[in-house]
């Protein structure tokens, strides 16, 4: 089967202007877009770790989240998407139907964000379902965000609202990529992160690699109504606030803007300037970790939370 499904695959494939050489030779080339550089980011999505195949996670949405999460780094980079490569292995046993859903959800998003898929590879095994997207991306020299660059004194904002992403938006993964660059455009932007792991865990990632801390503040986070769904369910003992800070997969954005800037994107946000919602969540502070302010005012340490993939042994 393996040949036939790649020359299909190779025909699905539109054809585009970045591409000198395109999917079906050995390797495809591609044309730089002049004076950018280059953003490259490789994901992996696992069956059982990352999605379960079943009739809410059809094949078509592991195609959708395989593309949407690299997406999402391009976008927490400042990057703007431009190719892809495709790595998928398939089992066996009805393998090729799941080949083709899965390039049908990955081409309809390739398409929405003007991404070239660049080509890929297919294998089938006795094993579950893999899929490794690598993105490519570009940005102006000297702008990409990068999480090293949060300074003592800004404040931490996020795009969108968080928890509950296990009710859907972990498989409907929305990139923020027009909206990165929509800020990026208009506003200084010193360190960002995608909020794949979990919002507390993620900024604790963001501040460590800036060598400063976050106080956040626990009122302003910006909490999803499936986090409000979610801490309803039965056996479920989690407050809206703790999905909001430890589901992950939310894929916003995190930014650390100086004070002034960050006033003024959230002025501008929500309107038809910049259509995403912009929350300050919290301010950079020197020391290391996060912390939340007391009623009295005094800092207590906040541990974050989030997903963690194990590795044994
Ligand atoms: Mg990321």
């Amino acid at each position: 089967m393996e040949r036939e499904f790649v020359e299909w695959l190779v025909r699905q494939v539109p054809a585009d202007p970045r591409l000198e050489v395109p999917a079906g030779d050995d390797a495809a080339v591609l044309r730089p877009p002049a004076s950018r550089r280059t953003v490259v980011t490789v994901d992996m999505l696992m069956e059982g770790v990352d999605f379960v195949l079943g009739p809410d996670c059809p094949p078509e949405a592991v195609g959708h989240k395989s593309l949407a999460v690299s997406l999402s780094d391009l976008a927490a980079m400042n990057a703007r998407p431009e190719a892809v490569v495709v790595a998928v292995a398939l089992p066996s046993r009805g393998g090729e139907s799941l080949g083709r859903r899965i390039h049908a959800g990955l081409a309809a998003l390739a398409a929405r964000h003007d991404v070239a898929i660049a080509g890929g590879d297919t294998n089938a095994w006795d094993g579950p379902l893999v899929v490794s997207v690598t993105a490519i991306g570009s940005v102006p020299p000297g702008r990409a965000w990068r999480r090293d660059g949060a300074r003592v004194g800004d404040r931490l904002l996020v795009t969108g609202a968080c928890g509950g992403s296990l009710l859907g938006r972990h498989l409907a993964v929305v990139p923020r990529c027009r909206e990165a660059a929509e800020i990026a455009g208009r506003f200084d932007v010193h360190a960002a992160i995608d909020v794949s792991d979990g919002l507390s865990l993620d900024v604790a990632r963001l501040m460590a690699a800036s060598g400063t801390a976050a106080v956040l503040d626990l009122a302003a986070i910006p909490i999803h109504p499936d986090a409000v769904t979610m801490s309803r369910q039965a056996g479920d003992s989690r407050s809206p606030l703790e999905h909001a800070l430890g589901d992950g997969e939310d894929f916003e954005l995190v930014l650390a803007m100086a004070p002034e800037v960050a006033a003024a994107a959230v002025a501008a946000s929500g309107t038809g300037a910049l259509d995403v919602p912009l929350t300050i969540i919290g301010d950079v502070i020197e020391g290391c970790g996060l912390f939340v302010r007391d009623p009295d005012g005094a800092l207590a340490p906040l541990a974050p939370r989030g997903f963690l993939h194990a590795l044994e042994g």
